[in-house]
């Protein structure tokens, strides 16, 4: 429980100011209402203030205050997460710290391949810088031109190049935090090796603010591709994708940066309602890939093994019809389709979404598996299911029948959790790939964390923070 305070909501608000300068300090309910929702409208919050320090001894500054006053902490970045997460709970005495003003690039490595930024760089603007010095910062997907790295290291955010390099986590090399109590836990200096004891830093990622708020990090960069080579494949089933994908992750060397499976729904919404998208084939299947090879240095391997390897595709049947993109402009338009799916989708009524993981050697299963359960369910059902093949992580959205009246198939979310999250775990999956768990699945959290998982999570928790600071009622359910 937070201490009791002697300091009223007023009081505290005016030491808030003193800290940050009162022009930081944001409490009129109608200037603080972008900060109070989530993207799909999905929550809604309350807080005393929105708060933007400046720099790291500022979040300390607010910290300390926050923690003296019995005041909880709802981090924020971009607010493109979809959980909940970085929306404030009404019931609780809270503010959110947006950390948008820590947005500078301390340093940029590349002799070691590395750049400290702070946590509210947004994460296209750390590719820029990246890009800047001749290299890659690969993390990338579609909210990337508003999330913020913090955010990003909250979510432990993935995206189309997770296959080659990695998600967030893999990205980190340390972090700079802000704890519960106003301490710094400082490690920027960027090891690639340091074995003294437990790894801290991967504490923080996925997180969603409820051990700390972070305040930097240090982060891998990687050589920038000189060539690029996408192709848009058509095929009848799952499992010819990920064996084509298998074969040429071996023949490449691990080349394959991106594999993103398009079912032929997904397809239909992006051609139908998004804006400059055309399909690649005039080929009609049920599934599409969207592969895209990178690699340095000017060598002709990766571009002929790609022909080739499609040419044996096509003529075994594996491969139904495939395009490999002439240039980069026609590669773009490839990704286009795929970037403008989640989007279009909007256009077809209610979705209920998963954000999903399997073992890539049993996705084709679970989908040939689940579908007729959903058909079994709700006849006309629409499953739009799309996402990164290479890792596993599917996009199992839902959209409802044609006609139907959307209020009443999204009152069937928890039917349909049900089925597919049931699947999931039968299949040895995840329930969270991408998003995080917020406040929308920690009931979904409890039902399919194991016990002894999810007691060490408490443990933590109550270890770092045991006033409950920080993020109260995210993540980890209700006891
Ligand atoms: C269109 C779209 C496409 C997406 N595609 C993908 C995808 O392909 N792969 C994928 O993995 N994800 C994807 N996502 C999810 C994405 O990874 C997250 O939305 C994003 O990383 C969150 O960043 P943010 O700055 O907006 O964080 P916010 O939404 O502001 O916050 C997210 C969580 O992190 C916490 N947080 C924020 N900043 C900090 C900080 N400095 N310190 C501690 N905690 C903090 C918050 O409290 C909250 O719990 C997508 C999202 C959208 C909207």
């Amino acid at each position: 429980m937070p201490p009791s305070t002697s300091l009223n909501s007023v009081q505290f608000l005016q030491q808030l100011c003193n800290l940050v300068g009162a022009d930081q300090v944001v409490s009129n309910t109608a200037a603080m209402s972008d900060w109070m929702t989530e993207p799909r409208g999905l929550f809604t919050g309350e807080a005393l203030a929105v708060v933007r320090p400046a720099d790291t001894a500022e979040v300390i500054a607010i910290v300390k205050a926050s923690a003296t006053a019995g005041v909880s902490i709802v981090p924020q970045g971009g607010n493109t997460g979809l959980c909940g997460g970085a929306t404030p709970i009404p019931k609780n005495r809270s503010i959110v710290l947006s950390l948008s003003r820590l947005n500078q690039i301390r340093s940029v490595n590349p002799a070691t391949n590395s750049l400290t930024a702070e946590a509210g760089c947004i994460v296209a603007n750390i590719q820029q810088a990246a890009a800047d010095a001749e290299r890659l910062f690969p993390l990338s997907f579609a909210a990337d031109g508003t999330a913020q790295v913090g955010g990003a290291i909250g979510t432990n955010a993935g995206g189309t190049n997770v296959l080659r390099y990695g998600n967030t986590r893999e990205l980190v090399r340390g972090l700079e935090v802000v704890l519960p109590n106003g301490d710094l836990l400082d490690d920027l200096r960027g090891l690639r090796k340091d074995n003294t004891g437990y790894n801290l830093t991967h504490l923080f990622i996925g997180a969603e603010g409820t051990l700390g708020v972070v305040t930097a990090a240090n982060l891998k960069l990687f050589a920038a591709p000189s060539q690029r080579h996408t192709a848009w494949l058509a095929i009848n089933r799952i499992a010819d994708g990920i064996d084509l994908l298998i074969d040429l992750q071996q023949l490449s060397g691990g080349a394959v940066s991106g594999c993103e499976l398009i079912s032929a729904t997904s397809l239909e919404f992006a051609l139908r309602h998004q804006l400059g998208c055309r399909a690649p084939l005039e080929t009609d299947t049920s599934w599409y890939l969207l592969l895209e090879l990178t690699g340095t240095g000017h060598n002709q391997a990766l571009a002929s093994l790609l022909e080739n390897r499609l040419a044996s595709g096509l003529e075994n049947g594996t491969v139904v019809d495939a395009v490999i993109a002439q240039n980069l402009q026609q590669g773009e338009t490839f990704w286009h389709i795929r970037e403008g799916i989640s989007e279009a989708q909007k256009h077809e009524g209610g979705s209920i979404k998963h954000d999903i993981a399997l073992p890539i050697h049993r996705l084709a299963e679970f989908v040939d598996t689940t579908v007729p359960l959903l058909h079994q369910q709700m006849p006309g059902i629409r499953p739009c299911i799309f996402g990164h093949l290479g890792d596993g992580n599917l996009h199992f959205n839902l959209t409802q029948p044609a006609g139907m009246d959307k209020a009443e198939f999204l009152g069937r979310w928890s039917t349909f959790n049900r089925i597919v999250h049931d699947q999931v775990e039968k299949f040895g999956g995840s329930i969270s790939a991408e998003h995080g768990i917020g406040q929308l699945k920690r009931g979904e959290l409890a039902r399919y964390k194991s016990p002894v998982a999810l007691n060490l999570m408490r443990q933590i928790k109550q270890a770092i923070d045991p006033q409950n600071l920080m993020n109260p009622g995210k993540v980890l359910p209700d006891e």
